[in-house]
């Protein structure tokens, strides 16, 4: 798209937000508030290896919100859920380009969990930034390539 190559060459590096994501000790639980009084809709459950946790991708007036669940002990949302209970665990920036967006945070000196892709949910490339680098939120850099079916 013409808008999104003009903010490219313009070095812009975020598109926005992609997601907002919240920590729940149960999906099962926590779906009946989003889904019933909130009306939102909801893609399927998936379960992402890499992460340990179990997704659910939620949509209302083109916004979308991510419950997650650990799956395991060793999940790192065990512990943030065990350290501060349920709620907003990262906010992630939708990026056109995930390893141009993790070299530039790189080059500009801010310290990433991840420095190369890892695999999220839904055909999703993700790169979690520490938080000691963004006052205390975890971000994360999404790169989705079926953003445009949203
Ligand atoms: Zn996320």
């Amino acid at each position: 798209m013409a808008t999104e190559r003009v903010a490219r060459e313009l070095g812009g590096l975020l598109r926005g937000i992609h997601h907002v994501a919240i920590a729940t000790t149960s999906l099962a639980e926590a779906r009946k508030t989003y889904e019933g009084a909130l009306d939102m809709r909801a893609l399927p459950i998936e379960f992402v290896p890499d992460q340990k946790v179990n997704v659910l991708v939620l949509f209302t007036g083109g916004q979308r919100v991510e419950l997650v669940e650990p799956v395991g002990a060793d999940s790192p949302i065990t512990n943030f859920l065990a350290k501060r209970g349920p709620g907003i665990h990262h906010i992630a920036w939708r990026v056109e380009d995930l390893l141009a967006a993790i070299a530039k945070l790189k080059g500009a000196g801010l310290q990433m969990i991840h420095d190369s892709p890892r695999p999220g949910s839904h055909g999703t490339k993700i790169a979690f930034v520490h938080p000691k680098a963004t006052g205390g939120v975890l971000m994360e850099l999404v790169e989705d390539p079926n953003w445009a079916a949203h």
